[in-house]
This record gives structure tokens, C-alpha cells and sequence, in this order.
């Protein structure tokens, strides 16, 4: 593609962005700073070229090894369930996948640390970081169901894969007051949010979803 074309794709992309944003007002993510960090993130260069004009179409798109870029409308309700009673200064998410989330995250937080277990994307993502100039977000190619230990305690914890169960690992990582939103189930999920409260947690069931897998141990 030559300079003309790429510039204007970006200003069809800065129109589009915003039409998505709309919408997902609409839908019900209130949260501004939620809905001004998305704005701010150019999604279209999260995925490949060939799917870049879909980009702010409100749907999950692959991003290769049979992974997902999560639908628009989960990455704004996810982040604004983060925001929820308490700062967000430390962040980890588990699933880095394109970057896309880190990058939303970035905007909100002083410090975001993501995981993922496959090290193409992770190089890839930490590439996207640089090339945008996102210099508060540290990738680490690592099974996430460790958490970060030598990064804990988070203000709070975002897991973009689905966990048949939530490992143990993620509660002794959150700070007091901290949440943790993560997909749970196999074939039927739903999204919840814990809240941590001394050495109690509470959790909240937020809706239906569908994740691709948590998938603890081996890396690739
Ligand atoms: N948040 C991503 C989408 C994530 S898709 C984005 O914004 O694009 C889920 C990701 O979780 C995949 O990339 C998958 O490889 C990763 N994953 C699955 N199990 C994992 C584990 N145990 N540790 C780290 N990453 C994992």
C-alpha cells in the first residue's frame, strides 16, 4: 500500500473508530474514560492487514495460532468493570493475544503487565507496544495461571481466556480492595468479577461469553 492509500485508511479509521464508539454507548459501557482510552487505540493495527477493514466492527477476529482479538463491546465492559471502586495503578492481564486490551489498559493505568503463552504473538504484541509508543506496558511469555509473582499485588487482574476453574494464584495477587474479572466454563461461560475484601472475595456474575481457553502449563 503507498503513503496516500495507508493515510486514507486512517481517516476512514478515525470515522469508524468513533461510530464503534457510539455504539458501544449505546449498549451500555458508560464508563468515559473506558470509551476515550478505546478511542485512542487504533485497533486496526492490532490485527493483520487483510482484516483491517474490519476493524471497528463489533466482533472477535483471528489474529493466527487459532487465537482471537476479543470483541470491542467485551474489551470496554471488562475494562470498565476494572475501574470499578478503586485506583488502577498496577494492572496484569492474562492473554495478551494482539496487545489490543494491554493497549486499551494503558491508557488507564500507570503500569501494565501482560502474560501470554505463545511467543510469536507476545513478540508481536511487544512490537505494536513500541511501534505506538505504549512504554508503561511489560510483556512477559509465561503461563499466566501463575499470575506475576514478582510483580504482585495488582490493583487489579484481567484475565482474556477462559478458566475451567480460576487458579488460586490470581486471588493472593490482588491487593486489598483489588478485581479480578475473568471468563469461567467450557462450552456455556460467563464473566465475573471478584472483588477482594480483606481475605474474603466476593464475586458478581456479569453475562455470557466466549473465550478461547485458558490453557495452564505448556508454553509454545
Ligand atoms: N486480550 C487479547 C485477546 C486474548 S485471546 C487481545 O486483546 O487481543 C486469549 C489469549 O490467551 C491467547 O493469545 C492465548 O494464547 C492466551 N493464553 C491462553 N492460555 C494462557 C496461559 N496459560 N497463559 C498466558 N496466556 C494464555
Amino acid at each position: 500500500m503507498n503513503r496516500e492509500s495507508r493515510a486514507g485508511v486512517g481517516m476512514t479509521s478515525a470515522r469508524t473508530r468513533e461510530r464503534l464508539i457510539g455504539r458501544l454507548r449505546e449498549q451500555g459501557i458508560r464508563d468515559e474514560e473506558t470509551l476515550a482510552a478505546m478511542s485512542a487505540v487504533p485497533r486496526h493495527l492490532f490485527v493483520d492487514e487483510a482484516l483491517a477493514t474490519r476493524a471497528y466492527e463489533d466482533t472477535a477476529l483471528p489474529i493466527g495460532q487459532g487465537q482471537t482479538i476479543s470483541q470491542p463491546y467485551i474489551v470496554g465492559r471488562m475494562t470498565a468493570a476494572l475501574r470499578t471502586s478503586g485506583p488502577l495503578e498496577r494492572v496484569l492481564e492474562v492473554g495478551t493475544g494482539s496487545g489490543y486490551q494491554a493497549a486499551v489498559l494503558s491508557h488507564l493505568a500507570k503500569q501494565v503487565y501482560t502474560v501470554e503463552r505463545i511467543a510469536d504473538l507476545a513478540r508481536a504484541a511487544r512490537r505494536r507496544f513500541q511501534a505506538l509508543h505504549l512504554t508503561n506496558i511489560t510483556v512477559r511469555h509465561a503461563d499466566g495461571c501463575e499470575g506475576w509473582p514478582q510483580e504482585a499485588p495488582f490493583d487489579a487482574i484481567m484475565v482474556t481466556a477462559a478458566a475451567r476453574t480460576v487458579p488460586e494464584a490470581f486471588f493472593g495477587q490482588l491487593k486489598e480492595g483489588g478485581r479480578l474479572v475473568v471468563p469461567v466454563g467450557a462450552d456455556g461461560q460467563a464473566l465475573f468479577l471478584y472483588r477482594r475484601r480483606g481475605t474474603a472475595m466476593t464475586v458478581e456474575r456479569l453475562e455470557a461469553v466466549n473465550f478461547v481457553p485458558l490453557l495452564p502449563g505448556s508454553l509454545v
